[in-house]
Order: structure tokens, then sequence, then C-alpha cells
């Protein structure tokens, strides 16, 4: 066999295959049956489509009946011959094969994956085979469209995608528990004064792993007009929830000349690109997570895009949520963080659409959100769906420079950590705003996949980090 061999994916011989052509098909086998009249129906998947190609092996073909013990679920092969129109149900066409070679074994007693069902939990623990379910499979080609899409949007508004920092210097916000970066020896330590001596470390100053690439991303957008990051993110947090990753990638847009009502519209039509562009290129994907994970996730897509978000400030959400006839486990008041089930019941109960919730206490928002007049606010803005609550977090930024400085101080950071975050307020300041979108999370939304760690393709969480 020759390496880099010319084969036909899959994909394109279901959907554009000529009957009467002939083809080779590579890929791993779901299942082998035999029948009584001397054939073998061999359906393979080469990760291509949701859909396996049926393969129909006759017997009498010289070297298949020595072969055919050995291909079993889950084997590589090669499988060459014609498409004919295929008379049985489920499938358009089907491949008569006349020749067929097995690439690589899986001994059917040890090979995991098998023809039933298996649990998420289970699948879990063999993230190395379960790309190779269906499940998995369509996760993996949903969640490339939507990388795909993300970056087509962006470039159709004119933005510059900026490679942010993983490592950084800084604690952006304080968002969370971050990361540290380190080559000393934590065994041994050097010691000044009794503390670690970070002079001592390769950037000779404390690093951490980057919880966002936010403040880079206005340096450039304050040269560059609009421009966005899309890359990972880290958070130290010991939060096990359905919905938090140690590592995840986050997408962040950040816009010169632009206020925050301009974000808004600008996250709004994000996420209305995405799903529209998901709902006309994932249709066999998005079948099966309907079918086998939620059944409304089409309908809820299709939904969105023709509706408007409904804008609500901080203030009347805590108000509706106060008078509310429900008994949250949190307890609202103004002035408090709004939890996941406050988020929920806003678009599931009060507004069946997705929230943007705007106008926060500024005590509960990081240092450079914009103040607003009433100087009790600040101008951030988070966008909140059905079934998973925070779906995007922003903000206007502040751009004056004597009120930046004023949060500095006030929330006790440091502005010499913040010289050149400072000096961009000194130099031809502008109003800019911008958000970040958890990846993730958006991946969970429109598969409708419950839990997180299905929708990264290797989950990293408190005591997890294995593959
Ligand atoms: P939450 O309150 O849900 O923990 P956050 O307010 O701390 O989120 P931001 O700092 O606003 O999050 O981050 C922007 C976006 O990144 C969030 O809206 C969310 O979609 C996503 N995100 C934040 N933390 C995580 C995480 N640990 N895992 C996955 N996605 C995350
Ligand atoms: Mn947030």
């Amino acid at each position: 066999m020759r390496l880099n061999m010319e084969r036909t994916r899959i994909k394109r011989m279901l959907s554009s295959g000529e009957p009467g052509v002939r083809f080779r098909a590579a890929g791993w086998v779901r299942t082998r049956r035999d029948s009584k009249g001397g054939f073998s129906f061999i359906e393979l998947n080469d990760g291509s489509c949701l859909a396996n190609l049926q393969i129909i092996a006759d017997w009498k073909t010289s070297g298949f009946p020595e072969m055919m013990g050995k291909i079993h679920t889950g084997c590589s092969m090669v499988a060459e011959g014609v498409l004919e129109a295929s008379p049985g149900k489920g499938q358009r066409v089907e491949l008569h094969a006349d020749v067929l070679e097995i690439v690589g074994q899986a001994d059917p007693a040890e090979y995991p994956l098998q023809k039933k069902r298996h649990s998420l939990e289970f699948l879990r623990t063999i993230a190395h085979l379960r790309p190779r379910t269906n499940t998995f499979g369509a996760v993996a080609r949903v969640r490339n469209a939507m990388s795909f899409a993300i970056h087509e949007f962006f470039k159709q508004r004119g933005f510059i995608l900026l490679h942010s920092p993983i490592i950084s210097g800084s604690d952006c916000e304080g968002a969370g528990e971050m990361f540290r970066v380190t080559t000393l020896d934590l065994e041994n330590p050097p010691l000044k004064d009794g503390r670690v001596d970070f002079e001592k470390d390769f950037f000779e100053t404390p690093a951490n792993l980057t919880v966002s690439g936010q403040l880079e991303a206005e340096i450039y957008a304050l040269a560059l007009g609009d421009v966005y990051t899309f890359g990972p993110t880290f958070r130290a947090e010991n939060s096990n929830t359905s919905r938090h990753l140690a590592e995840f990638w986050m997408v962040e847009p950040e816009m010169a000349f632009c206020d925050l009502s301009g974000n808004m519209e600008v996250a709004e039509s994000f996420l209305k690109y995405i799903f529209t562009y998901v709902l006309e290129n994932c249709e066999e994907d998005m079948m099966f997570f309907k079918r086998f994970v939620d059944a409304t996730v089409i309908d809820m897509l299709a939904r969105l895009v023709k509706q408007n978000f409904e804008p609500l400030t901080y203030t009347k959400a805590v108000s509706i949520l106060a008078e509310a006839n429900e008994s949250f486990e949190f307890p609202v008041s103004w002035g408090v963080d709004l939890q996941s089930e406050h988020e929920r019941y806003l678009c599931e109960k009060v507004f069946d659409c997705p929230v943007i919730l705007y106008d926060y206490p500024k005590d509960i928002k990081a240092f450079y959100m914009k103040v607003n007049e009433d100087r009790k606010t600040v101008r951030a803005m988070d966008v909140l769906v059905p079934r998973i609550g925070e779906i995007i977090g922003g903000s206007q930024r502040e751009d004056d420079y004597d009120t930046l400085y004023q949060r500095m101080i006030e929330m006790d950071l440091n502005p010499d950590d913040y010289w050149w975050y400072l000096e961009l307020r000194k130099f031809g300041s502008v109003p800019h705003s911008g958000f970040g979108l958890g990846f993730e999370r958006l991946v969970q939304f429109v598969t409708g996949l419950s839990n997180i760690r299905d929708v990264i393709p290797f989950p990293r969480t408190p005591g997890n980090v294995a593959f």
C-alpha cells in the first residue's frame, strides 16, 4: 500500500458519488454483519461525516473468506470497488468491494467501543478512542465549523486576528485564580527575606498562564481599529461545574470607536451568524444531536436567529428576580452577582429569548469597565442564553485616564503594574469596547450537550489532565 494513498472521503462519495464509478475508501470499521447468501456488510466510517459507507463484500472474491474473521469493530481498512445504488434502506449507495485490505486490527476482546451506546462518563475515560463514536465525531465537526464561522464573521467585518500571548505577566482583572508558570525548583526554591525570589525565575518576575487576551487586544484595537483573539485561556478556579474548564478557548473582539450599544450589536450579530452557519452547514450532525442529545436543539437555534435579544439593565433584572415567584438557591438583592439559576430564569421563564444584561454594579465588575454617570454602575454587558446562562461577558472600557487610575486605587491594584494600559488613555485614547465569548459554552449551547467536558477534545478540570 502507498502511504498518503489516494482515497475518496466518504462524505463526498455519499453526497455526490455517482453509481457506477470506482472508488477507494479508507477508514475504521463500525460493524460487520454476514448474510447467509455469502456476503458481508461492513459499515465503514472515516470521520468525514456522520454516515457510514456500507461495503458489500462477496465471499466468492479471492482472499475474502480468510480475511472476514479478522474484520472487527475498530479495525482500520481500505476498500475498493464500484459504487452502486443500494436496494437496502438507510443508504442511497453502497460500495461493492473487490479489493479489501485490513490496515490495522482491533481485537474484539479488548477494544472498548462496542456497538451498544456507551455513557458519556465512560467515554471520558477513553478520550483517545471517543472521537470514533458518533457523538464525538459530530462534536468535532460542528466545533470545526463554528471556528470557521467565527473567523469568517470577523473577516467580513474587517477585524484583524491578533495572536495574544499565552504567558502573561499581569493578572488581567483578577478574572480568576491563575496558573503559575515557573522554571524554579519547587523542592528548593531560591529565597529572599524568607519568600520565593522570583528575580531568579525565568522571567525574573512572577508569570502566569493568561486568563484573557483582552488587555493586549485593547492595545491593538487602539492602532488597528477592530481586532479579535481566539485562543486558549486558563483559570485555576476550583469549580467542578458542567460549564467550567481549567483550559478553555475564548473569542475576544475589541473595537475602537465603539460604545456599549455597538458592542451589544456585534455580540448579537456574531451569535446569530454562527447559529445560521451551523444550521446551513452541519445539518447531518445537528439532526443527530436533535435525535440523541436534545430534541429542541435545532428549533432553538432557528428561533434565536429570528429573535431580537432582550436588553435589560441589571437593576431591572434584580427587581424582576426579587419579585419572582420562584425559590432560588441564592437570594437576590441589588449588588450581588447573579448565578446561573437567575440567568436561566430570565431567559427561559421571563423572556423566552437571549437576554443582554447591562449596567452592572461597579463593585462586582472589573476595574477597566467604564463607570456610568450614576457612579454606581459600569457599562458591562453579559449575554445570557437559555440552558447555559452567561455565554458572553463584555464591556465598554474606561477610556479616561484619571477615572481609570482612581478605579485601580479603589480596587487595590498597583497602577505601576499597568503603566502601559494607563498610557493608552494618555495617548490618543478613544471610546472602545469588547467582549469575551467562551467557545465551549457556545458549543454546548449549539449541540445540546449538557457537560462542557464533552465539547472540548481533551478537558482539563480539577484532578484531570489525562491524555
Ligand atoms: P462565570 O461567572 O460563568 O464563571 P466569568 O464571568 O468568570 O464566568 P468572564 O471572565 O466574563 O467569565 O469570561 C468570559 C466568558 O468566558 C464567559 O462569559 C464564559 O462564556 C467563558 N468562561 C469563563 N470562565 C470559564 C470556564 N472556567 N470554562 C469555560 N468557559 C468559561
Ligand atoms: Mn463574565
